[in-house]
């Protein structure tokens, strides 16, 4: 395996933002595995099919799922779903699946498979826990409620989707609960991972954290 550094938390605690940048400051590849759970959930939706979809149903459909990433776009089979996968909807649809141990079990070895070819920046739910449980380097970033739903908020705002403060507030809560109630690999801190609350951290002052981290703190990868 290349080098890892993983970064997992809850939806909006700055994780994407932040695993681009740490990737682009090293020079690693940036691995979005919840561009994995959104384009897998947009092909069930695609295809008709909700939370009532069967195991037996779930293993059968999955095998037409090809996933990929090129040029920082996601493209499901040859098609490019970079903004399709990013609506309210599949946000929704995502949580819902991948709470699914078929979905998870699916999504596993395409994520080892990309850190076996390049030194990567994994950013997830169970990065840290069960995907990479060797990473060199790995961060759990978190921060309030409320803050969370304002960022995702602005997001989607400035991405031109319909949502209020409320109904953001709403989603990171419902969020929370399937993320961190599900069976299979539930989001939770990995012993080892280093804490951080980015509530009252500027992005440049996440990074800045972060890198120090990685240079002083994190076996192959500090000097
Ligand atoms: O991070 P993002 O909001 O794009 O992830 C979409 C959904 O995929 C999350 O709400 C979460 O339920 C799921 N997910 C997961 N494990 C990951 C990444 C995402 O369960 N490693």
């Amino acid at each position: 395996m290349k080098r890892v550094i993983t970064i997992d938390g809850p939806s909006g605690a700055g994780k994407s933002t932040m695993a681009k940048e740490i990737a682009r400051r090293l020079g690693f590849e940036y691995l979005d595995t919840g561009a994995l759970y959104r384009a897998v959930a947009l092909y069930l939706r695609d295809r008709g099919y909700d939370e009532g979809i069967t195991d037996n149903k779930l293993r059968e459909e999955l095998k037409g799922v090809s996933v990929s990433f090129k040029g920082g776009k996601v493209f499901l089979l040859d098609r490019d779903v970079s903004d399709k996968i990013r609506t309210p909807e599949i946000g929704h649809y995502s949580s819902v699946f991948s709470a699914r141990p078929v979905v998870r079990e699916f999504l596993l070895d395409l994520q080892r498979d990309f850190a076996k070819n390049h030194d990567t920046v994994a950013e997830g739910r169970d990065m840290g826990t069960v995907v990479f449980p060797e990473a060199d380097c790995k961060f759990f970033l978190d921060a309030s409620p409320e803050e969370r739903a304002r960022r995702r908020f602005l997001q989607l705002k400035a991405m031109g989707k319909e949502i209020t403060e409320e109904e953001a507030l709403r989603d990171v809560l419902e969020r929370d609960r399937r993320d961190l109630s599900r069976d299979v690999a539930p989001l939770k801190k990995a012993d080892d991972a280093i804490y951080v609350d980015t509530t009252e951290l500027s992005l440049e002052e996440t990074v800045d954290f972060l890198l120090k981290q990685i240079s002083n703190n994190c076996g192959r990868l500090s000097r």
